[in-house]
Parts: structure tokens; sequence; C-alpha cells
């Protein structure tokens, strides 16, 4: 039986996709054999992968000056890839640095490049993101990056910080496809598949053809966004299965009528567990009210030695993986795309009983 499965990653996807890629897997395209059984350069999977491609450009409406590129390493290994690309080693970069996944960017990009923190909200314990105002580029910087959705404290950005020059790069790997957003605000946007696109496996980045054929002697070739771009992605063999996967997720995206109606879904979402949690005198959220996430929900109980029976009681109640992140404890629902608002509902149902019953 299905769960509603509130992982931060992997994580859910939707239930059609699942379906259609079981009623393909043994016969694929009447081919007598599993899309993961033939050959990245078959003409079959090459279509595949181009409609993966356009659909996401269609998606997100990526202008035609940006190179789509899906990656391997993860969105970790663009930690590396993009100082490597767009930086020398003389040279500096931009950060900001919001939590967890922006530290370990930064700290990957220092074994680079010289690292200039912008605004760091450490200081605030990760409840908030700076002042738009705060944000002043260095003279120079090769880029400015910032991650506009900590997945582990649940502090997504409310606005696109204005990088002047200086190309913008984010870490979208939590919140890309979430909603709408301006691609020509950003040089590059980079994303892991695993929360909000597919299985693991594949990274996307969305990078402006200037920031293209810049990368630094010594780049490993599969990180490099020329050698790259002119392989389609295809310079040694893709996670072809990942790739597969997202591009039933996009046409499953399109299906539902594009990122308006995502974005709609999701405030929804949002809007009621949110509620629930402020709304209970016993659960809740620190982060501060205009920068909370729509996909990762992060929340506390009074009384942290109840937690295990929270979670245990939770998957009782076929909610799974509910618990938060290791680094910080307390619990953390992740909402992304594929959880649909009766998996919600079933959550905050269940969390008002609980509270009833151990308040
Ligand atoms: C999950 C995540 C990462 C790490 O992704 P990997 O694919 O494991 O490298 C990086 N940044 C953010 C914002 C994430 O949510």
């Amino acid at each position: 039986m299905r769960v509603y499965n509130f992982a931060a990653g992997p994580a859910t996807l939707p239930l059609e996709v699942l379906q259609e890629a079981q009623a393909q897997l043994l016969d694929w395209q009447a081919s007598g054999m599993s899309v993961m059984e033939v050959s990245h350069r078959s003409k079959a999977f090459v279509a595949v992968a181009q409609a993966a491609e356009a659909d996401l450009r269609e998606l997100l409406a990526i202008p035609d000056n940006y190179k789509v590129l899906f990656l391997q390493g993860g969105a970790t290994g663009m930690f590396a890839g993009i100082p490597l690309n767009l930086a020398s080693a003389e040279s500096s970069a931009d950060y900001i640095n919001t939590g967890q996944w922006s530290k370990k960017a930064i700290g990957e990009a220092k074994r680079f490049c010289k690292v200039n923190v912008l605004a760091d909200m450490a200081s605030s314990n990760y409840c908030t993101v700076p002042a738009a105002s705060e944000i002043r580029p260095t003279a120079g910087a090769a880029y400015l990056h910032y991650t506009p959705n900590e997945t582990i404290g649940g502090v997504e950005f409310d606005y696109v910080p204005q990088s002047g020059d200086t190309p913008l790069v984010a870490d979208f790997s939590s919140t890309i496809l979430s909603r709408p957003v301006d691609v020509a605000r950003f040089g590059l946007i980079y994303a892991g598949a695993q929360k909000n696109i597919g299985p693991a496996g594949i990274c996307i980045v969305i990078v402006r053809d200037d920031l293209v054929g810049k990368a630094r002697p010594g780049t490993p070739l599969v990180w490099d966004f020329k050698a790259m771009a002119d392989d389609g992605s295809m310079l040694n063999t893709p996670p072809t299965f990942g790739w597969y996967m997202a591009g039933l997720v996009f046409k499953w995206l399109k299906r539902q009528g594009g990122l308006e109606v995502i974005a709609a879904r999701n405030r929804a979402k949002a809007t009621l567990l949110y509620g629930a949690i402020d709304g209970s005198g016993y659960y809740a959220n620190p982060v501060a009210k205009h920068c909370r996430s729509w996909m990762n929900v992060p929340f506390t109980i009074p009384d942290p030695a109840l937690e295990k029976t929270f979670v245990a009681e939770a998957v009782a109640a076929g909610l799974k993986n509910l618990e938060g992140h290791r680094s910080v404890g307390g619990m953390r629902a992740s909402i992304y795309n594929a959880m649909p608002i009766e998996g919600v509902q079933a959550l905050v149902d269940f969390m008002k009983d609980f509270a009833q019953r151990h308040g």
C-alpha cells in the first residue's frame, strides 16, 4: 500500500508517473526491452532526452540563450563545478549563507577560489533571510551564489537578490519547478533531481551562454559546461533511467497545467500546514513568516522526548519520514510538488489528534 512520504530527498514521486514507468518497464516503446537497457545514443533514447529538455524549457520558459545540461555528481558536485567553471583560483566569488546547504557550498568553493560571504544568517540561527538591501555584490566577484530554499532549515527567499552585473548563481535543488521563476535574472540555476524532479542521479544545470566555455584548466570534462553542452550532456553515459523519469515528471507537470497551477497548489498546501502549526498552541516553526519554505516545513513539539512517539505513531497512520534532519532534530515535513493536498490534510489531522492526546 502507498503511504504519504514526507522525505526530504530522495522524495515522493507522482503516483501517475510511477505507474507509467511500471507499465513501460519490461517492454518500453514495443522494443522488448526496458529503457534502462538501451543505448543512450540510440534514436529512441535521444528522443526521450530531447523531449525532457524541451518540456523543461517550456515549463520554466527558459530563454534561448541558456543551455540546459543533465549532469552527474549531484548538487554537491556543482559546489565544485561552479567555481571551476566560473572563477579562477585568484578571483573571488560572493556567497550568501542562509543555512546548511549554503554552508556546504561555501566550504567547497573555498577550495577553488576566494569567497566573500556577503550575509551570514548563522547569528539568527538560520531562521530568516537577509534584507534585500544588505546584499551588496563585491566589485569584480566572479558570481554571486545563494540557496533559494534551505531544505534543512525550511527557509526560502521571498525575493531574487539583485546582483548587478555579477552573474547570479542559485542552488534550486529543493524548490525548482515549485513555482514560476524568471530565469533571465540568473546566470546559472542548478538542482539535484531527487527532490522535485525525479529519482537521484541527475543534476540539472541551466546556464547562460556567456558563462559556458570559461572552465579553468584541470576541470574534469564531465563538469566542464562547454564540453557537456557540445555533446548534449552525453560526453559519457548519463543516468538514462533518471533522465527518462525526469521527462515523465515534466510531462506530468504540463498535464497539471504548468507552474502557475502547481504554485497555487503548493501555496495552499503550505498555508494549510503552517496554519495548523501556528494555530495549535503545541507545535512551533521557528522561521520568520515571510520566508517560510513552501517545500520543507520543520516543526517542533514542547517535549522533545515525545518526538520518537510522534514519528512512530505517524508511521502507523501511513505518514512516513517525518523525523527532522539529523543535524537539527525535531520534525520536518517535505511537501514537494508530488505530495497531494490530501497527504498534507492527513498530516494535519494526525497532528491535531496527537496534540490532543499528548498536549
Ligand atoms: C539535497 C540538496 C543538496 C545536495 O544534493 P546532492 O544531490 O546530494 O549532492 C544541495 N543543496 C540543496 C539545497 C539540497 O536540498
